[in-house]
């Protein structure tokens, strides 16, 4: 296991358009392995393989969804390997939030996304999945997604912020 470099802005590789994967190597399962741990180590709630220097279609999740009775114990967090994503479907309603993102560090900002989404991708053992969010999952799907084609947050923020404080750490993605 190994953490992995993460690809900051402004390198012109994060605006490649990443390539679709075509067969999952075992090789992969590694580098999926590595992705989580750079996630963590970072620490963020979204990779994708563009942020650590491969250019194909490929993401890791890890978020726990904030539990709508704000006394109840934060659950476990979802994990999410999105092999090839596609958003099928997006709601009408959209909604503001604040992002950051790995690749462009010391930086949030207000971005205005659907409110949920739902997404088909491969699982990392090739298997067909749909997963529809919503919240604060959808908005992690729509910032990753577009890591595979090229495109970054401060693209659609509509305002952008230093950020000063570790508060915001946990919508870095
Ligand atoms: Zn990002």
């Amino acid at each position: 296991m190994a953490l992995l470099d993460i690809v900051t802005f402004p390198d012109p590789f994060l605006r490649l358009k990443a390539k679709p994967v075509k067969k999952i190597e075992k090789d992969m399962q590694v580098l999926i392995i590595d992705m989580f741990e750079t996630m963590r180590n970072e620490p963020g709630v979204g990779l994708a393989a563009p942020q650590i220097g491969q250019s194909i279609r490929l993401v890791v999740v890890e978020y726990a969804e904030e539990p709508e009775d704000e006394n109840a114990p934060t659950p476990e967090p979802k994990r999410y390997v999105l092999v090839n994503p596609e958003i099928v479907k997006r709601s009408e309603e959209t909604v503001e939030g604040m992002e950051g993102c790995l690749s462009v560090p010391g930086l949030i900002g207000n971005v205005e996304r659907n409110e949920s989404v739902t997404v088909k991708a491969l699982n990392r053992f090739g298997k067909p999945q749909k997963i529809k969010a919503n919240g604060w999952m959808a908005r992690i799907f729509q910032h990753e997604i577009d890591h595979l084609d090229g495109i970054l947050y401060i693209d659609r923020a509509t305002d952008i912020y230093e950020s000063i404080s570790e508060e915001n750490s946990e919508y870095i993605e």
